[in-house]
């Protein structure tokens, strides 16, 4: 029983997919970036998906809307050029709090059809200097809900200012974090002595950092190609690196960017040593109960290969699968290595072979999105929400043992089902 899946190889999909579109990701960037305001120009479809996934936070001001285009905005683009710009005009002059609006592209064809850039561009000349205007795409047709968070990041550095002659080198992390998570990791890249740091996305509008040739990026995300791209693209390096996930991630992710700063490997090790200690002793309360477990990835987050990473490595779980959206083999180079050899990797989707393959290997635990986990649940498989793992802090060391908490629980809740009697 529970043998380890042996199966090798790393396979291609396409076919259906079951994965949130880029709108998704307004839910957490809505909350980084405390003066910005997401308008997605969408259907009322894209509306619904907003509501629902922001839905438990009802805000009296809230900053994300949907601006609908309705059947006769496609009676021409000049039309539907001038409806945008009323309303952004009317939602500028009743939120004089805002000061980074994103305008963000959807599905719907009549919106395909719109040059949101240039009508960024347009706005933000007449909004000039109060409000910046940038857009990227957040359509399921172009983008999974993490890319979201890339496009937006993406769009971000492509309109940042240009670093000052003369600058320090400075080192900037890149990838929305819990502000929780951010100040801790402060705290030790100041212990380590490494001055300037700066976060992307910033906490407001006024805090874009210039990026240049002394920029030095760390990723803290897996699904940042775009935002990597565009950095590059101004001159920045970046520092290859694991995820910060568990104490064994969060300790060669910090170790890259002390080396990429001359620190020297006695200072590291007094830094990281208590946190890497606490990380291990919470990670390890949990390593017989997951020990041993089987776990599937369906492809959703993009955080899939780090996640298997972690729980092989430090919980000693077997991924019998891991799928992926996308596989960007450079951003993930460190992180494919110290996978469990032969372990199968499945990058793309076809949700029916998928299911196929998940049924037949009876996981003791499946991480895939919301639309599988009712039928699969339906199905006696115990599942995780990928979703989850975008807004909980999990990264660093104080959070590793609240990471392994959240692979435990599913677990623990299949186990008390269980052991209820029927009635
Ligand atoms: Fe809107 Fe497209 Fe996302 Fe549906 S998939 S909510 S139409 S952007």
């Amino acid at each position: 029983m529970n043998a380890p899946c042996t199966t090798p190889a790393v396979a291609h999909e396409s076919g259906q997919r079951e994965v949130f579109c880029g709108l998704t990701s307004i839910v957490w960037l809505h909350r980084k970036i405390r003066d910005a305001f997401f308008l997605v120009v969408g259907s009322r479809t894209c509306a619904h998906l907003i509501q629902s996934a922001a839905g438990v936070m009802i805000f009296a001001e809230p900053r994300f809307a949907t601006a609908i285009l309705e059947e006769r905005d496609l009676a021409g683009i000049a039309d539907i050029d001038d409806e945008l710009d009323r309303v952004v005009a009317r939602l500028l002059e009743r939120r004089p709090d805002i000061k980074l609006l994103f305008l963000v592209g959807s599905c719907p064809s009549e919106v395909i059809k719109i040059d949101l850039k240039r009508a960024a561009a347009r706005q933000s000349r007449r909004h000039a200097p109060s409000v910046r205007i940038l857009s990227y795409s957040g359509s399921g047709i172009e983008t999974t809900f993490t890319q979201g968070e890339d496009a937006c990041l993406a769009a971000i550095v492509a309109d940042a200012p240009a670093e000052p002659a003369k600058t320090e080198p400075n080192l900037l992390v890149v990838g929305a974090l819990a502000e929780v998570v951010e100040d801790q990791f402060a705290r030790l890249f100041s212990e380590l002595g490494i001055g300037k740091v700066r976060f992307l996305p910033m906490r407001t509008a006024a805090e874009v950092p210039p990026f240049g040739s002394q920029s030095r990026f760390l990723l803290a995300q897996p699904f940042l190609g775009d935002a990597a791209r565009a950095l590059e693209e101004r001159g920045a390096r970046r520092i290859a690196a694991p995820y910060p996930l568990g104490a064994e991630g969060t300790t060669a992710w910090l170790k890259a960017a002390a080396d990429a700063f001359g620190v020297s490997a006695d200072k590291f090790a007094a830094v990281t040593a208590p946190g890497r200690a606490r990380a291990r002793q919470a990670v390890a309360r949990y390593h017989d109960r997951l020990a041993g477990k089987r776990v599937f990835f369906f492809p959703d987050s993009q955080l899939e290969i780090p996640l298997a990473r972690f729980l092989a490595r430090e919980l000693d779980m077997i991924p019998c699968e891991i799928g992926t959206p996308y596989l960007h083999r450079g951003l993930l180079a460190e992180e494919l290595k110290d996978l469990p050899p032969g372990v199968r990797i499945v990058e793309g989707q076809d949700v029916d072979a998928q299911l196929e393959r998940c049924r037949a290997e009876r996981p003791d635990l499946t991480v895939c999105g919301l639309g599988l986990a009712n039928p699969l649940e339906a199905e006696g498989l115990t599942t995780k929400w990928s979703i989850e793992l975008l807004f909980s802090p999990i990264q660093g060391y104080e959070q590793a043992g609240d990471l392994a908490e959240l692979f435990a629980r599913p677990l623990n809740r299949r186990e008390r089902l269980e052991a209820q009697p029927c009635n």
